[in-house]
């Protein structure tokens, strides 16, 4: 079969590998049908994810049908539709037991699939710990209303979760990327007041408007004084920061009012300073982390009540057989790309 390849530092390529078998009683094989690319996979072909093996089949966000189940395999069955989460998780250990499946402490735990084992960029993956790993996708919706349910869009929901946004209140959202575009379409579920959108990019900043009509968006240069001037209380009352660029994390504690919640989903290329006599008085809460993703039913749930819909991000489609075509595309920002869907 086809498998999009992590070669060596600063190459991928298009490289042909046996289909995959269950190699535990736990794991099922799925067909993959939709896949996508994912500025992490980015990250490893720069080998910046230390943790990535040379010659893994990179691709963490896909969806697929269940090809094949280990004796162990309950929830799904072959011919079932799935979404594949991101994380490997084994439901059992300290971490899973209290929702926080991103800790979790087996060997395959964490972020395994396209980075320490095979992952969706190619026909068929093999997904260990298939009950906890793989949801049914609802008839109605979509592989394309699915595809970023795994992945970017559990990062969203989980951040929205977790920001603490008071109904009612102002939001406000740094970055109008992938992942800030799904948090800002789980974070309007939250009902706040208003919701503002930080992000340089103009083409970015329409989207934002288009996916959640009335979000006042606005350039970073504007930040601090847009900010104040859109708040009832000086500053937004919950701030999720999604940008991860040189100066995001400062503008996140400067836009957030006193005794507000700043919620870190971004992740970045240098470390990050805390000023703390700076921001002395104002009381802030922070919240980092990396997406516990293991709610991926209620999000299917809410994408097939038309709830949330990120099919907008979807600005390219390729086959599978011009991966590489359509990871420069993505990997250096051209034709406007938000996200590719990937067809095996
Ligand atoms: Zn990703
Ligand atoms: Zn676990």
């Amino acid at each position: 079969m086809l498998a999009y390849t992590y070669v060596e530092r600063g190459r991928f390529a298009l490289t042909e590998k046996p289909r995959p078998a269950p190699r535990d009683s736990r794991d099922a094989v799925v067909r993959v049908t939709l896949a996508s690319i994912c500025t992490s996979d980015v990250h490893i072909k720069h080998g910046s994810v230390p943790r990535a093996v040379p010659g893994v089949t990179v691709g963490h966000e896909m969806v697929g049908v269940v090809e094949e189940v280990g004796a162990d395999v309950r929830t799904v069955k072959p011919g079932d539709r799935v979404t594949v989460n991101v994380e490997t998780f084994c439901g059992e250990c300290f971490f899973c037991q209290n929702g926080w499946v991103n800790n979790c402490t087996d060997p395959d735990g964490g972020w395994a699939l396209g980075c320490r084992i095979d992952g969706g960029l190619a026909e068929y993956v093999r997904v260990p710990h298939a009950d906890q790993g793989l949801d049914k996708i609802p008839d109605g919706v979509t592989d394309r209303q699915a595809l970023f349910v795994g992945d970017i869009l559990a990062t969203g929901y989980w951040a929205a979760d977790i920001a603490e946004i008071p109904e009612g209140g102002d939001v406000l959202i740094l970055g109008a990327g992938p992942t800030g575009l799904c948090t800002l379409a789980c974070a309007a579920l939250k009902r706040p007041g208003r919701i503002l959108v930080c992000e340089p990019d103009a083409a970015r900043r329409a989207l934002a408007e288009k996916m959640c009509p009335g979000a006042l968006t606005f350039a970073p240069k504007d930040a601090a004084a847009f900010v104040r001037a859109n708040t009832a209380h000086g500053g937004a009352d919950a701030v999720l920061e999604v940008a991860g660029s040189a100066d995001s994390f400062r503008l996140a504690w400067e836009c957030a009012r006193p005794n507000a919640v700043v919620t870190v989903v971004a992740l970045y290329d240098a470390p990050q300073t805390l000023p703390l006599p700076d921001m002395y008085g104002k009381n802030l809460t922070f919240k980092t982390g990396g997406v516990d993703g293991c709610r991926c039913a209620e999000t299917l749930g809410l994408i097939a009540r038309g709830a949330i819909d990120t099919t907008p991000l979807i600005t390219h489609t390729f086959p599978l057989a011009r991966v590489e075509e359509a990871f420069d595309l993505f990997e250096r920002r051209l034709d406007g790309v938000v996200k590719v869907a990937v067809e095996p």
